[in-house]
């Protein structure tokens, strides 16, 4: 029996342990923090259910529309969101354990070193244990990076993985950095009603993201009462007597009651032992691995966000079970990151995948594209949404869908039509064929396609 240790318990961790024990492996699993991973615990999760509350207020903003008067004074009460935020991740966390513990994973609490690809070394609360093995898996994450002149104090000033400890709305949010964590935040926050200042380096929010779609996010941001500034870096941030100072690069300074850093990630690789191993890591400190999860050590994989190869839950996952596969010789799919479908959680959202505009652009392919506003579907007009569209690349002639992109309520879950198409690669005609419920908001992705038809 091949006995497997993996270090880390979050997506990338705890989904290669179940595969790894339904393959007939032995496995061990070591965390530090708690099963679940910043995903379930700091991360992912709570951020989630932080915005689940936050999109129903926003949903109730907009009921006079709909014939429904409601108070004016309807709020969050903070605190009573972030008891909940945090006792749902427990119970997730709780849930992975059980679940982990039903498939035999030896679970051991406690902050791990590999000495070599075949000995890990785990310090516990009870003192040292050592776990020979035959095989490991790195999936240990990443932290908020933080700067020297922006230190977070857990009351003021936090990082995402502090906000849930606030016991009331923040009066005046500053969120600096304007990729998908700020962007979320600063929606959110909006949402629950406290006055929110995003700030960006850049020149507009969610750099990295569909320019129309981005385009939208920050009309309804600047629409919603949100100042955006663009082009502003942030220099320092410190307390004041009553709140927090953010001071730019260019000398200007925005005040607040609190700030939310939202600087990126630094991958967890520090004091693991890597570099006594030989392992090959990025300037950055993140660990190169191929489409299998190898490592540069033969029999050390690595899956997640310490890789930085895309820091999504779902792509640590895949990446964990992939690196099983690839070890215990079952079937393996290497990992193709043009079939990802991922989503940023700002009200409306925008989900993609597949080939972004970007790559359109810059590729030599021959790609048509339909972009239908959703303002135009039935179902939209009935429930008052006014932004948003779906966006379809495809390739000329066969028309396959190769990408496409989804601005709206729920568009996480719209997505998935196109993720099936983009996965299959099935065609614009296949798309438009399949029956869609009327009135519905996947009209709108089954007419887009329609407009796609290849004409001979
Ligand atoms: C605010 C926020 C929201 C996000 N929302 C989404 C989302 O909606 N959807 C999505 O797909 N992705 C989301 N992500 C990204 C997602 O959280 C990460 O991609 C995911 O956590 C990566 O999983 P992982 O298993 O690599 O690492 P993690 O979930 O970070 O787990 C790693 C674990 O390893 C443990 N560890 C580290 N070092 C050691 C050691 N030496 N010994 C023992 N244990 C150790 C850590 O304690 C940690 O628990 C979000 C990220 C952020 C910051």
């Amino acid at each position: 029996m091949t006995h497997v240790t993996i270090v880390g318990g979050g997506p990338g961790g705890y989904e290669a342990a179940l595969v790894a024990s339904r393959l007939g492996a032995e496995v061990t699993l070591i965390e530090r923090d708690g099963i679940g991973g910043s995903t379930v615990l700091t991360d992912c999760v709570p951020s989630k259910t932080l915005i689940a509350t936050s999109d129903l207020l926003t949903e109730v903003s907009s009921a006079a529309e709909l014939g429904v008067q409601v108070p004016t004074s309807v709020r969050a009460d903070l605190a009573t969101v972030d008891a909940r935020v945090l006792r749902l991740a427990q119970a997730q966390s709780t849930d992975i354990a059980h679940r982990l513990a039903a498939s035999n994973v030896v679970m051991i609490a406690g902050t791990a070193t590999i000495e070599s690809a075949g000995t890990v070394v785990v310090e516990t609360a009870d003192g040292q244990q050592r776990v020979d093995t035959d095989a490991i898996l790195v999936a240990t994450g990443a932290h908020p990076r933080v700067s020297p002149d922006a230190q977070p104090d857990g009351e003021r000033i936090l990082t995402w993985e502090q906000v849930y400890a606030l016991q009331e709305l923040p009066e005046h949010m500053i969120v600096v950095g304007s990729g998908v964590t700020g962007a979320e935040f600063a929606s959110a926050y909006n949402g629950l009603g406290a006055a929110v200042t995003l700030v960006s380096s850049r020149d507009r929010v969610l750099p990295g993201e569909d320019v129309d779609a981005a385009n939208v996010i920050e009309d309804v941001f600047t629409r919603r009462g949100m100042t955006v500034m663009g082009n502003s870096r942030m220099a320092s941030v410190e307390r004041t007597d009553d709140g927090v100072l953010v001071t730019l690069t260019d000398g200007r300074t925005v005040s607040g009651s609190h700030c939310l850093l939202a600087l990126g990630s630094i991958p967890n690789t520090e004091g693991l032992g890597l570099e006594a191993l030989g392992m090959v890591l990025d300037d950055h400190g993140f660990i190169k691995v191929d489409r299998v999860s190898r490592t540069s050590v033969r029999g050390i994989y690595a899956a997640g966000d310490c890789t930085g190869v895309l820091m999504l839950a779902s792509v640590a996952a895949q990446q964990g079970r992939i690196a099983m596969s690839h070890l215990l010789g079952d079937a393996v799919h290497p990992l193709d990151l043009g079939k990802v479908s991922s989503n940023v959680f700002t009200s409306p959202e925008i989900a993609t995948v597949g080939m972004s505009q970007k790559q359109v652009e810059e590729s030599d392919l021959q790609i048509d594209m339909a972009m239908l506003p959703l303002a135009s579907n039935a179902r939209a007009k009935m429930q008052g949404v006014h932004d948003g569209f779906v966006k379809i690349f495809s390739r000329r002639g066969m028309g396959v869908v190769v990408g496409g992109v989804v601005v709206g309520p729920k568009a996480s879950e719209l997505i998935h039509a196109l993720s099936i198409a983009v996965s299959a690669s099935l065609t614009v005609d296949q798309v438009a064929d399949a029956f869609t419920v009327y009135p519905s908001m996947s009209g709108s992705v089954a007419e887009a396609a329609r407009r796609l038809h290849p004409l001979v």
